[in-house]
């Protein structure tokens, strides 16, 4: 078996984006946007993304915990890097790598309304809806996906193949070398 099988190539993922990017255009025309990225599975996504925006943007990070290196939720969200930025009163757009329980949106959404922004939205470029344990709509979405474990394209596992320019189906077997050696799995 492959260990990696192509889900989302590279041509797929650049018109996805674009069209995305089109409708955020559309939407925030003339507005100033705040985009802030998830770390660290959003950084390759948001990159391309902001490439693609018209409106004056300024970019700014949070980090988030959930997860550890297990892929298990916890359904424990911690921040780990808060905003430099101040949001009160601004277009704020969340970018996610993908949406699967909904937990961290959740969270992260409910508490970066408290601070006031003008607009709050969440643009992700892959959704698990079957594996949701809150409810969640994201305002933009990519592709909705079936319960697959993926990689690449700045997702992981344990902290490996962010760098794979597509998105790759990464097989329940290899998964497990993955996480249990630490080895990229199945090689
Ligand atoms: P949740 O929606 O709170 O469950 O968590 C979303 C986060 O879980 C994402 O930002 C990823 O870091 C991680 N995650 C969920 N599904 C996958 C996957 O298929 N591959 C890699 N990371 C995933």
């Amino acid at each position: 078996m492959e260990k990696l099988e192509v889900l989302f190539t590279e041509e797929q993922l650049r018109s996805k984006v674009k069209e995305l990017a089109e409708r955020i255009n559309r939407d925030y025309q003339g507005k100033e946007l705040l985009v802030v990225g998830i770390l660290r599975g959003a950084f390759v996504f948001m990159a391309d993304l902001v490439r693609n925006l018209e409106m004056p943007v300024i970019i700014d990070f949070v980090a988030v915990s959930s997860y550890g290196d297990d892929t298990v939720s916890s359904g424990v969200v911690r921040i780990l890097k808060d905003l430099d930025e101040t949001i009160t009163g601004k277009h704020v757009l969340l970018v996610e790598d993908i949406i699967d329980t909904g937990l961290t949106l959740k969270y992260l959404c409910k508490n970066l309304e408290a601070r006031g922004p003008a607009s709050l939205r969440v643009c992700t470029i892959l959704d698990k809806p079957s594996r949701r344990r809150v409810e969640f709509t994201p305002d933009y979405n990519g592709f909705t996906i079936p319960d697959y474990f993926v990689v690449g394209y700045g997702l992981d596992c344990a902290q490996r193949y962010r760098n794979l320019p597509s998105i790759y189906i990464l097989h329940q077997e290899c998964r497990d070398i993955c996480l249990t050696k630490g080895e990229l799995g199945c090689e």
